[in-house]
């Protein structure tokens, strides 16, 4: 029987996040798939842990995912880490996780430390419904141009952003969705440096112009406005005050309950269905007559 691969979230800072599920199925497992062996051994050693790792990094997600689905196939139970956070979430792991279930190898998710949640829960800006961007495009080209299909977002909207690059993303995000939205930077999330600033785009291109930005950053940047509610034309009012009709209301009183909620005017609305209702009892008289006609002949 194949075995199971776990996504175990490692601290983005701090080591007292840690849970005891994520400590548990480390030392349970029978190999672990890092990003970086390097910084997940300094992890294994404050667990105390000794476990065998293999290397699951981004340029060698194809042999290496090849690698651990064998393993995983074979029996093996395996965790799959990345430096900090989440797997799969702006990291290594989405193509594993894809392999496996075409392969039909069980994947079990461990909840804990992701930056971006950690971030948009503390931003102050409406989480209801949200859109997560990663990191936007390096290629100037495509930035600006991805940058545009979010011109009309409502949802508030997630970015990562390395330090060194925050100065010129902050002046395209402010280009884009103009310097009065508000912007929520999460910087250095769960660390001794912990900070979040509640500000617009506008002043927060000042403010890093004169600050230069030090340590790990998340955006969360407020959607925009929705479009005007398109006006309900004549024809929708018609067609609600005909609806209306046949569910026993009197003309008088659809006329009257449709124009109050399309706020269209009363006397306007009567008349237009007025004028309808005449010709189609028009229309159907005329289709008596001609019946009876080519009945009669
Ligand atoms: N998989 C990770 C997660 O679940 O959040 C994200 C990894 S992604 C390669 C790294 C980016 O996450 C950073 O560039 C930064 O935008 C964000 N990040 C990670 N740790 C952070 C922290 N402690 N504070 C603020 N942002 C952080």
């Amino acid at each position: 029987m194949a075995g199971t691969l776990y996504l175990v979230p490692t601290p983005i800072g701090n080591l007292g996040d840690i849970s005891r599920r994520m400590a548990d199925t480390l030392a349970q497992v029978d190999l672990i798939a890092a990003e970086d062996t390097r910084v997940t051994l300094k992890l294994l050693n404050h667990l105390g842990l000794k476990k065998p790792l293999v290397s699951y990094y981004r340029h060698n997600t194809q042999t290496g995912g090849e690698a651990v689905l064998a393993r995983l196939l074979a029996g093996e139970s395996c965790a799959l880490v990345t430096d900090a956070g989440t797997p799969a979430i702006s990291d290594p792991g989405e193509e594993l996780v894809a392999q496996c279930a075409a392969a039909g190898v069980e994947v079990v998710s461990i909840p804990g430390p992701c930056a971006l949640i950690t971030a948009l829960s503390v931003s102050g800006l409406p989480t209801g419904r949200f859109t997560f961007e990663g990191f936007l495009p390096m290629n100037r080209k495509n930035r600006k141009s991805h940058l545009a299909s979010l011109e009309h977002e409502t949802r508030t909207m997630i970015f990562y952003e390395a330090p060194h690059k925050l100065t010129a993303t902050l002046a395209d995000l402010a280009e884009a969705f103009g310097p009065q939205r508000r912007i929520t930077l999460c910087r250095e999330l769960t660390k001794l440096h912990e900070q979040v600033l509640r500000t617009t785009l506008g002043q927060a291109v000042e403010h890093f112009a004169q600050t230069p930005p030090k340590g790990e950053f998340v955006l969360v940047v407020e959607g925009g406005c929705p479009p005007p509610e398109e006006q309900a034309g004549p024809e929708q009012a018609l067609e609600e005050v005909f609806q209306l009709q046949t569910q026993g209301l009197s003309l008088r009183d659809a006329v009257k309950q449709v124009s109050k909620k399309l706020e269209i005017p009363k006397n306007q609305l009567y008349s237009l269905a007025l004028d309808r209702s005449n010709s189609q009892s028009e229309r159907h008289i005329l289709n008596v007559l001609i019946q009876r006609d080519i009945t009669s002949q």
